[in-house]
């Protein structure tokens, strides 16, 4: 790959680039799609990895009105960068903190009666949604606790309720009967809060029909480009590119050995390139032996075992690759649900895997 100014001036071994008008028209296409409700943006765990102080304000300049985050500490990191905007933690209620809840204005997804009675005594008359436990059977209110909540009503009486909402368990799936089963149970105990707003789909709900879109849709991974829809053409542009730095091209024998365990053995005399970047960054130990970069739109094949700060390539074919060039990890060639085959996973993890380790650059600037 010819040096790019971004990547020349370079002064780590791993630059992740994050194209933030990709991320936008990302967010623009899932509010098309979604046209009587609103369309939020999860950013959670730093935003998916990308980096949620870049991310959020460039969604809140699209328009973005509603964010989300895991937790509380979360919240409090993005929260000056929106002051206008909702923002929910949707792991709930962090027990004993619920003054700094009230003091930034966030919302927390209430997912049992002992959250919900601690927000009603502390924020009394405050806002927060409601968590319907549909199938995940992870976070939110049971059958048993809602049965326990309409004998006795007075209990959400000093709570504002801004949005009832529920988690899908296989929307990538879209034939998986699940689907049907949670939008029945919801739909059903959503009748119990008449007028309240709803909130169904994230990212691959978007993509279910009709009776998925809601007032408020969540998706996180969409807008950083995974496919919400595996198995069909990916919706949604790239919006990440990982660049490794080659700090070393040498020349092996046939019969040599590359990396631990020597799991990789040349057959051919062979020429190894030597990236800058192993699974203390995020790339995963799973890819070993599998997979390739690519080089000038031509790929290498990653040879021996993943280690810690170094990833190494078979460059035989690629004569003109020397220390300095720049190896495509993820991008056009290798979308991170490519990256998250060949280990084994998902485009999720391998995005919110990306280390701090790697420098993160942001077009435009
Ligand atoms: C993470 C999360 C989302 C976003 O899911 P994506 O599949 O990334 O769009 C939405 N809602 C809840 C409750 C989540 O935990």
């Amino acid at each position: 790959m010819t040096a790019e100014p971004a990547l020349a001036g370079a002064t780590t071994a791993g630059v992740l680039e994050i194209d933030l008008d990709a991320l936008a028209a990302n967010w623009r296409l899932l509010r098309d799609r979604h046209p009587r409700g609103a369309v939020g943006a999860v950013v959670k765990a730093n935003a998916y990895g990308l980096g949620a102080a870049a991310v959020v304000p460039r969604l809140c300049r699209e328009g973005c009105r509603h964010f989300f985050t895991a937790t509380l500490d979360e919240a409090l990191e993005i929260r000056p960068l929106i002051p206008d905007a909702m923002l929910v933690t949707l792991d709930g209620l962090a027990p004993g903190r619920e003054a700094e809840y009230v003091a930034g204005g966030i919302l927390p997804a209430l997912g049992s009666l002992p959250e919900i009675d601690a927000w009603a005594a502390a924020a009394p008359g405050r806002a927060a949604l409601l968590h319907i436990d549909t199938g995940m059977s992870r976070l939110g209110l049971s059958a048993a606790e809602r049965a326990t909540l309409a004998a006795d009503p007075g209990r959400l009486a000093a709570i504002r309720l801004a949005c009832v909402m529920t988690h899908l368990v296989s929307p990538e799936r879209a034939g998986d009967p699940l689907n049907a089963r949670q939008l029945a149970r919801f739909t059903a105990a959503a009748a119990a809060f008449p007028g309240v707003p709803r909130s169904i789909a994230a990212s691959s709900g978007m993509f279910l029909g009709a009776a998925y879109l809601s007032d408020l849709a969540r998706p996180g991974a969409a807008l950083y480009g995974v496919n919400p829809i595996p198995g069909r053409p990916n919706p949604m542009r790239q919006v990440v590119r990982l660049m490794g730095r080659v700090l070393q091209v040498r020349d092996i024998p046939a019969g040599e050995t590359v990396g631990y365990n020597a799991v990789w053995q040349a057959a051919r005399p062979s020429r190894i390139a030597t990236v800058g970047i192993g699974y203390a960054d995020g790339w995963h130990r799973a890819h070993s032996n599998r997979g390739a970069a690519f080089f000038d739109g031509r790929p290498v094949p990653l040879v021996g075992r993943v280690s810690m700060d170094l990833t190494t390539y078979d460059v035989t074919g690629c004569p003109d690759v020397a220390a300095g060039a720049w190896l495509e990890l993820i991008g056009p060639h290798v979308p991170p649900d490519t990256a998250a085959a060949e280990a084994g996973t998902t485009g999720y993890e391998v995005l919110t895997s990306l280390g701090r380790r790697l420098a993160r650059t942001y077009r435009p600037a």
